[in-house]
């Protein structure tokens, strides 16, 4: 076998499983086809669970490094232009005052790290350069995947280097990050469903070194114009980089578009106009057999309310424990098909919040009226009636915290059901669970560390024995031993994390989901060990 995992695309989706499985000790070969990462835009705002999980990989200095500096405010306005008076102006913290109000709060409510604006032109080289790092992992760019047979026991896949011949290359698994155009999905003959090509715009990449601390009506990160063209204005991360979406005839037009948002004389230089489609379509599947898809390969969403690639680092992370498992010869066999079950229903979730910002965006620009801009009674009251729908529509795509961290594992059959529903799924809230199935909420210890942080990395299973709990866990523990799947535990006497999660015991899955809780030591153990292990 040339290499245990094949991934085909090295977007942010491709690259963090890579990472994820050579820090796990997975072989891996990426091949992407483009011959090095490009300098063209498109995400920028790295949600908090992206950066928790970037976190717990140990690579979340490096992101936040290379990302908008952390006393940058990330506001959001809707504007005229820049240099008329806001008529609405969202206040969102930075990252520094973020920091300051996690490091405040003790509730379980909010996220250990805060969100981060990385383009995604400074993230992917920066994954790449992680993942070329890593022994087992191998990254070949310039390498475009043709086509794949699989048979019960590998994965041939034919691939092509630039002005090179198809040659193949065998592994255990193939997983698509390949994006919207899929050809993994495309050969295996699974469709997306859902509402495609919804709207289409231009976005064009702009340098301008001085915009940023020019801006008279505050910094921020997105500037909505309240006009009929959806334009909007996004800062990058070095902040000399910005880019506008517009629907507008031309390239050309896009610098009109610019320098009339701008509305201030300025040096500037256009590096780049593309065209990009909305769409809210979902895969009816998420693979077949030995090939798995991920990423954009399976869901697209509009950029409103920022789930595209963070859904993308999410997929991968629940993916890359359940291949490593299986590789490493203690994972079940229900274990890599609870793949789709689980993050199916979550990208089911994330069209559904995407659609929801969208919506409300929408409402608000409805309002718009080519009077707007004037000076007379006509022109206030529209500005007034715009200014009121966006108040409240607008914050839908901003504030999103409960997609972002309150996703739960619902009917996984790694999951220990309880009796009852659980709590309602909310994209706007979040409230702390550890309903099965749930991310484990974020909780200080008494000594100023972060549960999270004492729970080591590719370690595999972990019980957390809390609050002085003296739970006999050894039959549990031969139960793991017995299937071979490493099982660690942890005793935190502290009060604060037993208050937060509701229970004395909480048996935790490698991604730090909730796999069971109880008060007592399970009744089954050997059941529940073959349970989450997907025996
Ligand atoms: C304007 C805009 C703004 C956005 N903003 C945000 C945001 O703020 N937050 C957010 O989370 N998301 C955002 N998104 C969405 C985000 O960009 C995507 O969800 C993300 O790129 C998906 O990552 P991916 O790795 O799954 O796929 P992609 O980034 O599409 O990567 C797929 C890779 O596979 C390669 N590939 C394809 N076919 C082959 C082949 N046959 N062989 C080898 N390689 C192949 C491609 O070259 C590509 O590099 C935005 C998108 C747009 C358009």
């Amino acid at each position: 076998m040339d290499t245990q995992v094949l991934i085909v695309g090295a977007g942010p989706t491709g690259l963090t499983l890579a990472v994820d499985l050579g820090l796990r000790g997975v072989r891996c070969t990426v091949v992407e086809q483009k011959e090095a990462p490009q300098f063209l835009p498109k995400m920028e705002r790295c949600n908090a669970r992206s950066m928790e999980i970037y976190r717990r990989m140990g690579i979340v200095d490096q992101v936040r490094a290379a990302g908008l500096p952390a006393q940058c405010p990330m506001d959001v306005f809707i504007v005229l232009s820049l240099v008329d008076p806001p008529l609405l102006h969202l206040p969102y913290p930075s990252v520094t005052q973020a920091k300051a109000q996690i490091a405040a709060s003790n509730d379980g409510s909010l996220p250990l790290e805060p969100y981060q604006l990385i383009s995604q032109y400074t993230l992917e080289p920066l994954l790449k350069s992680i993942a070329e790092k890593l022994p087992t992992v191998t990254v070949r760019y310039g390498c475009e995947l043709l086509s794949f047979m699989q048979d019960a026991t590998a994965v041939t896949a034919t691939a092509k280097t630039v002005g090179g011949t198809p040659a193949e290359i065998t592994a255990s698994y193939l997983v698509g990050c390949d994006g919207g155009s899929s050809i993994v999905r495309k050969q295996l003959g699974i469709a997306l469903s859902g509402e495609g090509n919804l709207l289409q715009l231009r976005q064009a990449l702009y340098r301008c070194d001085d915009l940023f601390e020019r801006i008279p009506i505050g910094k921020g990160r997105h500037y909505h114009v309240a006009d009929d063209r959806a334009t909007q204005l996004i800062v990058q991360d070095s902040t000399r980089h910005f880019t506008l979406h517009s629907i507008v005839e031309t390239d050309a037009d896009m610098a009109t578009m610019f320098e009339r948002t701008v509305a201030m004389p300025i040096d500037y230089e256009m590096l780049y106009v593309g065209e990009w489609k909305q769409n809210l379509l979902l895969a009816d599947r998420y693979g077949d057999g030995r090939v798995f898809l991920a990423g954009d390969a399976v869901h697209l969403v509009i950029p409103t309310g920022g789930l595209g690639m963070n859904s993308g680092v999410g997929d991968a992370i629940d993916l890359s424990w359940k291949l490593a498992a299986v590789l490493q010869g203690w994972g079940g066999p229900s274990l890599l098909p609870s793949y789709e079950i689980e993050r199916r229903l979550v990208g089911e979730h994330n069209v559904a919040a995407s659609r929801y910002a969208t919506v409300g965006r929408r409402k608000w620009r409805a309002a718009y009226r080519p009077e707007i801009r004037d000076a007379t009674p006509a022109g206030a009251a529209a500005r007034a009636e715009l200014t009121r729908i966006a108040d409240v529509e607008q914050r839908k795509s901003n504030e999103m915290i409960g997609a972002e961290l309150g996703y739960r594992y619902i009917g996984s059959p790694l999951i220990a059901a309880e009796a009852g529903e659980g709590p309602e799924y909310d994209f706007r809230e979040y409230t702390p669970t550890t309903w099965p199935g749930a991310r484990l909420p974020h909780a200080w210890l008494a000594d100023g560390t972060a549960m999270q942080d004492r729970i080591g990395y590719g370690h595999g299973y972990m019980l957390l024995r809390l609050g002085g709990a003296q739970a006999d866990i050894g039959p549990l523990q031969n139960a793991f031993r017995t299937i071979g799947a490493p099982l660690q535990v942890l005793d935190i006497p502290d009060a604060a994390p037993r208050d937060i999660y509701g229970r004395d015991l909480l048996l935790l899955r490698p991604d730090l989901h909730v796999a069971w809780r109880g008060n007592a030591a399970p009744t089954e153990p050997g059941k529940l060990a073959a349970l989450v292990t997907g025996h």
